[in-house]
C-alpha cells in the first residue's frame, strides 16, 4: 500500500472584517464636522476630524515661529508630531482658532506633509487606533478621493459661501470674539480657493460621493439624508 502525502494549502489568516468607512468631505463651516460627530456617536464608530491633524501641525509651527514657506522645518515638525501621535492630541482646544485654521490651509499643499499624514489617516481607517469599533467616520477634504478611495460610503457636504461665513461669524460672535463679517467671508473664500486649487489632493467631491447641500437644510435633515444612504450598508453589522 502506498501512502500519499496530502498537500493542504494553508488556511487564510483569520481576519476581522474591514471596518465600515464613512468618508465625509467638504469646505469649512459646511456642517460636515457636526454630521461626522453625530454619525460616530449614533453608530458607535471611531471618528477622526482630519482637519485637526493639519491644525495640530499648524499650531506647532506658529509656536516655533516657522513660516508656511519653510517646508523642510514644517516636515520635521510633522515627523515629530506623527512619531508621538495619540488620537487625544486632536482634542487640544488651542487648534480651534481661525489663525490656526488659516495657517493649516497654507501648509496643507506641501506634498511631504500630506504623505506623512496619509499613512496615519489610512491606519485610522483600517481600525488601527480603535480595533473594537465596527466602523470609522473620517471628515476632511480628500477622504473620499485620496485617503479612502474605497470607502463604504462617501459624502460631500457643502453650502453657499455666504451662508458658511455667516455661520462662522455667528459662532465667533457667540464666543464674544469681535469680528467683521466681510473679513470672515474673505478669509473663507481665500481658504476655499487654496483648498480647491492646490496640486496635491485638492478638495473636490469623489465621483461616487453623495452631495448634501446644507444651505437650507436643518442639521436634523442633513443627518436623516445621510442615514438614508448609510442604512443599507449596516445590514451586515454584528
Ligand atoms: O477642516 P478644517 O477647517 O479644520 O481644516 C483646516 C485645513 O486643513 C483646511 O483648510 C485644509 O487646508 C486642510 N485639510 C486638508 N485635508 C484634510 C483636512 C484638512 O488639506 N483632509
Amino acid at each position: 500500500m502506498t501512502t500519499k502525502t496530502l498537500q493542504v494549502s494553508p488556511l487564510p489568516d483569520p481576519k476581522l472584517p474591514d471596518p465600515i468607512v464613512i468618508a465625509i468631505d467638504g469646505p469649512a463651516a459646511s456642517g460636515k464636522g457636526t454630521l461626522a460627530k453625530h454619525l460616530a456617536k449614533e453608530l458607535s464608530f471611531a471618528h477622526m476630524d482630519t482637519g485637526a491633524l493639519y491644525r495640530l501641525i499648524a499650531l506647532k509651527i506658529l509656536e516655533h515661529n516657522i513660516r508656511p514657506h519653510q517646508e523642510d522645518d514644517i516636515v520635521r515638525i510633522a515627523e515629530t508630531v506623527k512619531e508621538h501621535f495619540s488620537v487625544s492630541d486632536l482634542d487640544n482646544p488651542k487648534i480651534r482658532t481661525d489663525d490656526v485654521g488659516s495657517t493649516a490651509s497654507k501648509i496643507a499643499g506641501i506634498p511631504k506633509l500630506r504623505q506623512l499624514l496619509l499613512d496615519l489617516q489610512r491606519d485610522f481607517s483600517t481600525g488601527h487606533y480603535n480595533p473594537e469599533a465596527q466602523g470609522v467616520v473620517m471628515d476632511g477634504r480628500d477622504i473620499g478621493t485620496v485617503i479612502c478611495p474605497s470607502a463604504t460610503i462617501k459624502f460631500f457636504v457643502t453650502a453657499d459661501v455666504n451662508t458658511r461665513a455667516r455661520r462662522r461669524f455667528d459662532e465667533l460672535s457667540a464666543k464674544g470674539i469681535s469680528v467683521n463679517f466681510d473679513d470672515v467671508l474673505a478669509d473663507m473664500t481665500a481658504r476655499d480657493e487654496r483648498d480647491s486649487n492646490r496640486a496635491q489632493a485638492p478638495m473636490k467631491p469623489a465621483d461616487d460621493a453623495v452631495i448634501i447641500d446644507t444651505t437650507i437644510l436643518s442639521a436634523e435633515n442633513v443627518i436623516k439624508t445621510a442615514m438614508f444612504h448609510i442604512a443599507p450598508h449596516l445590514k451586515n453589522m454584528a
